[in-house]
């Protein structure tokens, strides 16, 4: 079975093709014009998605050296996600869809991130529980089969990824500042800082309040993690503290973040009694994170799972090899399916 897989997302788009579960290409356009914003514009989006779409699956199935009327089945990612954006690579799938005569399949954007850790021969055995940490969302998954999902925690307010770039723009890094943060923090001493854990029940997530403090403890030059008026720094002795501190910043922020994440994991581990766990997500390519969370697994006696860099970020290798299961469950779409910004599971 060979599954062309288009996702848009949001800014990445991406083509690829997959043959009875393996991953023959998998092409990924980045949109650079967002840069210049500070985040991803919708509209413009759109138009660039509109400019790759083409050119980016020519390239996947070139590429895989094989051509299309090879192709058993299209493959998109119908939601969650810009819907400028998702809409494009929806239209082209179901076009190419109905021209080639072929199976529809429409996927999960969120599940797919999930099933990435199903790409490479070493492979968690189900159940497993899996950390979704991307630039949207935050969740602990418990996976029971390639198709069988349910989320058992998540953020209650901003995503992990949105911790990342948020603590960056504080800090003057631009978008986005995931990468950068774990750059710097590479050359930090993560213990020179302590903020704040949040106390939120059961699984679920908080970012909000370490943004707070964070922007306390850089309006007070490192003084205090709380709000007072006599601490206030002027702009000049802020942006010396940041440039003197910079490395130590990056990497207490990371750890706090990465301490918040792997609590929760440990906690849906020791409550569920699993013990194969797999990241997924654009964060997943933080090396703090990966570092910590197979160290927790050494020290647990857990089978911890991180998909290959080129796979946690934004691709069509995730959305292709969720379709090969969808596919040999029969779980076709009609040309009726519309793209969604939201979607339930
Ligand atoms: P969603 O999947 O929730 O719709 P998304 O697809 O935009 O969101 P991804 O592309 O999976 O998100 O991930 C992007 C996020 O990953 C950004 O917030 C980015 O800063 C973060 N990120 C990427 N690399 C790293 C890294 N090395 N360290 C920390 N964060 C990173
Ligand atoms: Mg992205
Ligand atoms: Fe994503």
């Amino acid at each position: 079975v060979t599954i062309l897989a288009i996702e848009s997302s949001c800014d990445e788009t991406s083509a690829a093709i997959c043959t009875d579960g393996k991953i023959l290409s998998n092409y990924i356009a980045n949109q650079s014009v967002h840069e210049k914003y500070g985040g991803v514009v919708p509209e413009l989006a759109s138009r660039a998605h509109m400019q790759n779409i083409v050119p980016v699956v020519k390239a996947a199935i070139d590429t895989a050296g094989c051509s299309l009327d090879q192709v058993d089945a299209i493959a998109f990612t119908q939601s969650p996600g810009l819907i400028g954006s998702l809409l494009v690579g929806s239209q082209f799938a179901k076009s190419l869809s109905l021209a080639l005569n072929k199976p529809l399949i429409a996927v999960h954007h969120m599940q797919a991130h999930v099933i990435a850790n199903l790409i490479e021969e070493k492979k968690p055995s189900f159940p497993f529980i899996c950390l979704t940490v991307s630039g949207g969302h935050t969740q602990i998954v418990v996976c029971e089969s390639p198709t069988q999902l349910r989320v058992i925690g998540e953020t209650i307010d901003d995503a992990a990824g949105e911790a990342f770039d948020k603590s960056a723009k504080l800090l003057g890094l631009p978008y986005p500042g995931g990468p950068l943060i774990d750059k710097h923090a590479k050359e930090g001493n993560p213990d020179r800082f302590q903020f704040p854990e949040p106390k939120i029940p059961g699984l679920n997530f908080s970012f909000s309040g370490l943004k707070t403090s964070i922007l306390y403890f850089l309006q007070n030059a490192g003084t205090s993690l709380v709000y007072k008026e006599e601490f206030k720094a002027s702009e000049q002795e802020r942006y010396d503290f940041i440039q003197n501190n910079l490395n130590d910043i990056c990497a207490s922020i990371q750890q706090r973040i990465i301490t918040i994440l792997l609590n929760k994991v440990k906690k849906a581990a020791e409550e569920t009694g699993i013990t194969d766990l797999c990241l997924a997500g654009g964060v997943s390519a933080n090396s703090g994170l990966r570092k910590a969370f197979e160290e927790m697994g050494r020290k647990k006696g857990w089978n911890t799972f991180i998909p290959a860099f080129q796979y946690c970020t934004d691709n069509a290798a995730m959305i292709a090899i969720t379709a090969y299961y969808k596919y040999q469950e029969r779980q076709f779409a009609d040309l009726s399916t519309e793209a969604s910004a939201r979607a339930e599971w």
